[in-house]
């Protein structure tokens, strides 16, 4: 007899959006045991699992929802950890949606099984446990990491569960990239970072912070006098790109990058215990759709803006941030400007931004991204008055490390150029992540770190054992 699916998920219990929206705290409260067995039950176990197919990772989702639904935990942690590193992480910000969910067979009829939620039960339910990993012996081999965000991290684990040397570098004070930096609190506690990096201490890599290579050394002297035999590139994308409108420099504009930075890295949220100032506002609008402008308009409200905006100028269907977060701006009263672009922003005399001018827009043929092309509608411009813009349209890669490199490849938008072994035009360098593919996902950073991790095991063994 056909199994008889409930038709949808277990719900996520949450924080009362009233109440979240005044505060830091974790957003998603997370399975119990009970439920984390009973979502499990609801998996078919199929022969051939499309789950799995949607994964950049390529997680056994069935093997690991199998055992949760067995109660056992330890062993379902151990499945995901073979490919994934960080499932506390991934459960939590993964667009689960798009990928392993997408495919899942449940979801042909009823809600599809919640991979995510259950990896992240997983992840947490391990998290504080210490099991020793299992590495190879030292090779002698040197490798340098520059940059410490998912790809830096994930490719740092397996070389040094490989046997290898390692040492991330990382220009900012603290390691972890976009998910220290520019994820917020309240979507992934950066306690859950700071584990798997002090895990990654315990396996011997070294991290020195406040080290932007480019400037403290060049990847030349690393590779060079050094003595480091590799190196890994996973230097992101933290440069925001801007709209050029006009009156872009007044006071109170403000990139997403520079805004979220302040407030999750720099601890601006609570000034004047921390010295770094921000500007809030009363009204506020964010420019953009996908995730960076949602974590940026739910930041704006937890500081106290009265009054926050999406401004997007497509519909709600095209918005490229995961669901569950535009759910949760929706609950948390963020005001969605759709088919809306702003045109130019209006400041005083003092410099300080007071307004932006903004036309309305209507789908119009597919473009080349196959989205229905935004097209402005004569005559509709408006003004909508505010006191702090945020701009989160997009990041590109910063170029510092591209341009103390000459011999290193790089394409028309400035992304390091790497084939799919993450090898780049300069000998024993790889790279991946947003650097590679421009701004993506965590779970892909993550693929690539891996790919190239035994990518450069390999070419570092194939010189044979290291000649001390
Ligand atoms: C606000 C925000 C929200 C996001 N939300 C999601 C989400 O919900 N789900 C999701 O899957 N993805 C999300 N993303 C995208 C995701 O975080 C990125 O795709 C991912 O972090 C890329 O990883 P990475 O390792 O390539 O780079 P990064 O995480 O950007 O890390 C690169 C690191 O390299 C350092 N660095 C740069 N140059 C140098 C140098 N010269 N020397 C030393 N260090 C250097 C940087 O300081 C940084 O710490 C979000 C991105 C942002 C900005
Ligand atoms: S496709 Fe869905 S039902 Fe099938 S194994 Fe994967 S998670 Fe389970």
């Amino acid at each position: 007899m056909a199994k008889q699916i409930i038709p949808k998920k277990h719900p996520m219990p949450h924080q009362d959006p009233q109440v979240r929206a005044k505060n830091f705290s974790e957003v998603a409260l997370g399975y119990s045991e009970e439920v984390a067995m009973a979502e499990a039950g609801r998996c078919l176990s199929c022969k051939k699992p499309f789950c799995r197919q949607g994964c950049p990772v390529g997680v056994d989702i069935p093997q690991f929802i199998a055992l949760v639904k067995e109660g056992k935990f330890d062993e379902a942690a151990k499945v995901i950890k073979r490919t994934n590193a960080l499932p506390a992480v991934c459960g939590r910000v993964c667009p689960q949606e798009h990928q392993c969910e997408k495919f899942c067979i449940v979801g042909k009829k009823n809600e599809p099984v919640a991979i995510g939620r259950l990896e992240r039960f997983v992840g947490d339910y391990v998290m504080h446990k210490d099991e020793p990993v299992e590495q190879a012996e030292p090779t002698g081999y040197k490798v340098a990491i520059v940059g410490s965000g998912p790809a830096g991290l994930a490719c740092a684990a397996d070389l040094a569960r490989l046997g290898h040397d390692v040492t991330m570098f990382e220009a900012l004070h603290t390691p972890g990239g976009v998910l220290m930096y520019g994820i917020p609190q309240f979507r992934l506690p950066k306690e859950i970072v700071q584990k798997e990096i002090a895990n990654l201490k315990k396996m011997g890599v070294k991290i020195e912070t406040n080290a932007i290579i480019g400037q403290i050394a060049s990847l030349d002297e690393l590779l060079k006098e050094e003595g480091f035999d590799a190196a890994f590139l996973g230097t992101g994308a933290g440069t925001p790109y801007f709209m050029n409108l006009p009156g872009e420099n007044y006071n109170g504009v403000y990139s997403a990058n520079e805004f979220l930075t302040r407030s999750n890295l720099m601890r601006a949220y609570c000034f004047p215990e921390c010295d770094t100032p921000i500007k809030v506002g009363k009204k506020v609008a964010v420019l953009g759709g996908g995730n960076v402008a949602m974590d940026a308009a739910r930041t704006a409200l937890r500081l106290g803006a009265e009054d926050v905006y999406i401004v997007y100028r497509r519909s709600r269907d095209e918005l490229p941030a995961r669901l569950e977060e535009v759910e949760h701006a929706e609950e948390e009263g963020i005001q969605f400007m759709f088919l809306t672009n702003p045109t130019k922003y209006l400041g005083n005399e003092e410099g300080w931004l007071t307004g932006l001018e903004c036309i309305k827009m209507e789908l119009g043929e597919p473009d080349a991204s196959g989205r229905r092309k935004p097209v402005p509608i004569p005559g509709s411009e408006f003004v909508l008055p505010l006191d702090v813009v945020i701009v989160a349209i997009g990041q590109g890669p910063n170029p510092l490390l591209t341009k103390t490199t000459p011999d290193l490849e790089t394409n028309k938008r400035g992304n390091i150029v790497a084939d799919e072994t993450g090898k780049t035009s300069k000998e024993g360098v790889y790279a991946g992540g947003d650097v590679v593919t421009g701004a993506a996902t965590v779970i892909k950073a993550m693929g690539a770190g891996r790919v190239a991790a035994e990518n450069i095991h390999q070419y570092l063994m194939a010189k044979g054992p290291k000649k001390l």
